[in-house]
């Protein structure tokens, strides 16, 4: 048994926040929450750690990561390049030439930055090519993860096939069970590029295994120009009278959606994964069609994500959640719509929901698992300490303060460093593979560069 002291936000039903409170964690679980000298006489064998001014909350939710392609030349695409550009020039190429070595280092970075931003609980947004290495990578890290794997049927790209290959080697991944820390679920690249009958087969797959699925749609217009020109309908419209829509699956991005599409996806429980610094970042309209807002207001199912490194970059849970408090202040002129409380729940308990793993994590409540985050308020940006930590967590802190970081119980960060891995032999390992993989796929030979 383990004491946990701090100002504990628990998230649970009743939003309490416990000042000097603390968290008792036997094993895997949260055994007892509550005052701190309440929680230390009802355990007085347990050994304490932490003091009265440290925060303690739920570990954070990334619902959209690629753990692959772009970590190994994060922050190298150039931000100024036409739509689409980005991916099929850049990317794409670089996916192609990942080996299994690559995935599974790619993967081990992201999740460590992921852990000491206090990121617990990871879902791949679909473009993993060797699956395996990659749950070795957050078995090794410690990081809880869902597993997403390429799918896609177009002629040419790398890992695309045929329906069936393509549904064969996703129900392979769905298989990949390695601990309780690893999961799979569906996932397809999405936008236009799979086929109605691979849509078809995969929603199918998903609720037959009964997981998640999920695939892209929609962050710039062009998905509602494809779709319009192949169907006559709305991309939304379409997969909705293909019975693809519902309550198991997470789309990324949905961000230049109308009001029917909206309706849909209120009407059929089917999520939204938003990640607000990709779409700023691509220049795709966000301050324009900000309809995450509309789905927040109707009780829409929502949670936030990070992306990749090349649309978003870092990968800190707390710069999104604050950028979409802002976004949604910002749309009508409203500061009272929505604000650093709300952001929490995305980047927590309603993320959690929209996952589907509410039941799990996203809140610190007796019975549920022990991912929990410790933020550093001695630290200068928390200096003075404001009434309302979640107000300063959201507006005035980001990654940079987490200090302790549990997952199902075990102690993975420890006073700001990582406990799983050897950040220095990794980073070697990264330069390494990273210059390698720019001569394998070629890219980059035309950029301008700094020459350094
Ligand atoms: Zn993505």
């Amino acid at each position: 048994m383990r004491i946990i002291r701090g100002t504990v936000v628990t998230m649970n039903p009743g939003r309490d926040i416990i000042v000097d409170g603390a968290v008792a964690v036997h094993g895997s679980t949260i055994a007892e929450v509550g005052s701190f000298d309440r929680v230390q006489l009802k355990h007085p064998a347990a050994t304490a750690t932490g003091s009265a001014s440290d925060l303690i909350l739920p570990g954070y939710l990334n619902g959209h990561q690629h753990l692959t392609g772009d970590r190994l030349i994060q922050s190298s695409i150039p931000d100024d390049l036409p739509p689409g550009e980005a991916i099929f020039t850049w990317v794409v190429p670089v996916h192609a030439e990942h080996s299994g070595d690559d995935d599974e280092l790619s993967a081990t970075l992201t999740l460590a930055e992921s852990l000491t931003n206090g990121i617990t609980t990871t879902f791949e947004a679909g473009t993993i090519a060797h699956p395996n290495r990659v749950a070795q990578a957050a078995e090794r890290v410690r990081s809880r993860l869902t597993i997403g794997t390429w799918g896609w049927d177009i002629e040419h790209g790398p890992f695309t096939g045929a329906v069936d290959e393509v549904l064969d080697r996703q129900s392979a991944a769905l298989d990949l069970v390695t601990g309780p820390l690893v999961s799979s679920w569906v996932s397809l690249v999405g936008h236009d590029l799979m086929s109605d009958d691979l849509v078809v087969g995969a929603t199918a797959l998903a609720r037959k295994r009964d997981v998640g699925m999920t695939f892209h749609l929609s962050p710039s217009t062009s998905d509602n120009e494809s779709y319009l020109a192949r169907t006559s309908t709305r991309p939304l419209a379409h997969l909705n009278s293909l019975g693809v829509l519902g309550p198991h699956l997470a789309i990324a991005h949905a961000v230049h959606i109308n009001d029917d599409e909206v309706d849909l996806l209120i009407d059929q429980r089917t999520s939204v994964v938003s990640c607000p610094w990709a779409y700023i970042r691509l220049g795709q309209g966000l301050s324009r069609e900000f309809r995450h807002l509309d789905l927040w207001r109707r009780g829409g199912r929502l949670a936030l994500g990070c992306d990749s490194e090349n649309a978003g970059d870092m990968v800190d849970g707390l710069r999104s959640a604050a950028l979409f408090a802002g976004m949604a202040k910002d749309r009508d002129l409203d500061p009272t719509v929505f604000g650093a409380h709300d952001a929490l729940e995305l980047l927590t308990i309603r993320g959690a929901e929209a996952l589907g793993i509410d039941d799990q994590v996203g809140s610190i409540e007796v019975g549920k698992q022990a991912d929990l985050v410790v933020h550093d308020r001695s630290r200068l940006e928390w200096i003075p300490p404001s009434p309302d930590p979640v107000l300063q967590l959201i507006w005035g802190s980001d990654g940079r303060s987490v200090r302790e970081v549990f997952v199902a119980g075990e102690h993975v960060v420890a006073d700001g460093q990582l406990q799983t891995v050897d950040v220095d032999a990794l980073a070697d390992d990264a330069v390494a593979a990273g210059t390698a993989l720019r001569t394998r796929s070629g890219i980059g030979a035309t950029a301008r560069w700094p020459q350094l």
